[in-house]
């Protein structure tokens, strides 16, 4: 059995790598041959944690396995980030564990790789100025990954706390971008792509604040209850998710599908889009949304990627077990 610790992973896996693990299996899930478990999310009742699994197989490329872990809220008392977990997997023909991997980076970056394969894809090619509404853990790996889909010019970003946007100002300077803090009618008017990547209840971003020609990635709504945007602004979008069950009922879709604006039906898979299944945009004066909920899958498809370097490049740690 193969262990790969989570400093390794930085050195193992880059963005680009990872866009492509997560766009593989995307097109796997569309061609329904790569498939996830349903998911389990618990609170434990110790140490206000939230733990559970994300498992799927991917067939075509005989990845199999499951990510655990989850959020622990007092764990910068333990000098630990809140959110912790850990991707295993199995060996396809006879289920023995094949690797331990460290999965907090990865979780980073597989998320990150889905909201940029949704730009990839559905944002219009001549996309100037990107928007980014968050500022947290997530958002200077989301905005990274963004930047190297389009020529980007320009980061407009708003956070409910405008201190917090110094991170993303970083990354401006990091890639040489103007960057501005914007109220949200401002960051609508200006940006041709925005991210969401907060763990809102309420919808911050409303329908009128939002161009034609748009594209919206949606990537902080997770779970029940979470909302970054106004669902009437899901309604108006031709709405793409990473999985579409998923997406109606825990992701940014399911308020506008409780409030019937819209039915699972009316979401398209991105992988569909991958395939060439789907058209994706079809004029550049409509809105486009992507609701990243997070799969199982995609972790696998990166942490299979890390295994694979590792390996390579004589990083693997390789345990009898
Ligand atoms: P974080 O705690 O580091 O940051 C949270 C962000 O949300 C901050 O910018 C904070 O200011 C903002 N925020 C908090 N409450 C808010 C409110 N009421 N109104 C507006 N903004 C508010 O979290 P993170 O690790 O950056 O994750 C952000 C979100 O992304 C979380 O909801 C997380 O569950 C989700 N997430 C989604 C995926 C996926 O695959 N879709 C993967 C990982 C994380």
């Amino acid at each position: 059995m193969i262990i790969i610790p989570e400093h390794e992973i930085a050195g193992l896996v880059s963005p680009a790598d990872c866009l492509v693990a997560v766009e593989d299996v995307f097109a796997s899930m569309a061609n329904k041959s790569a498939y996830n478990f349903p998911v389990v999310r618990e609170a434990i009742g110790h140490a206000g944690a939230l733990y559970g699994f994300k498992s799927g197989f991917d067939r075509d490329r005989l990845v199999l396995g499951l990510k655990s872990g989850g959020f622990w809220p007092n764990n910068t008392q333990h000098g630990l980030s809140n959110h912790q977990s850990t991707v295993f997997l199995f060996d396809a023909d006879t289920g023995r564990c094949r690797a331990a991997v460290g999965g907090n980076l990865l979780t980073a970056m597989r998320t990150a790789a889905a909201s940029a394969i949704s730009i990839k894809y559905l944002a219009r090619p001549k996309s100037k100025v990107i928007g980014v509404i968050g500022a947290g853990h997530q958002s200077a790996f989301q905005l990274r990954a963004a930047l190297d889909q389009r020529p980007f010019e320009k980061i407009v970003a708003w956070n409910i706390d405008p201190t917090m946007l110094v991170r993303l100002e970083e990354v401006a300077k990091e890639r040489d971008l103007p960057f501005e803090s914007v109220g949200l009618d401002q960051l609508g008017q200006q940006a041709d792509v925005i991210i969401t990547i907060t763990s809102s209840f309420k919808p911050i971003l409303k329908a009128s604040q939002v161009r034609p020609g748009t594209h919206i990635a949606c990537m902080g709504t997770d779970t029940k209850g979470k909302q970054e945007v106004e669902a009437e602004l899901v309604a108006v979008a031709t709405v793409f998710a990473d999985d579409i069950t998923q997406a109606a009922t825990i992701g940014e879709a399911q308020h506008a599908v409780e409030q019937r604006l819209i039915l699972p039906a009316d979401i398209t898979e991105i992988g569909a889009v991958i395939r060439g299944d789907h058209f994706g945009r079809t004029d550049a004066e409509e809105i486009t949304l992507f609701d990243g909920t997070g799969l199982g899958l995609q972790d696998l498809a990166v942490a299979s990627a890390a295994v694979e370097r590792a390996i390579l490049t004589g990083v693997a740690i390789e345990v009898e077990f």
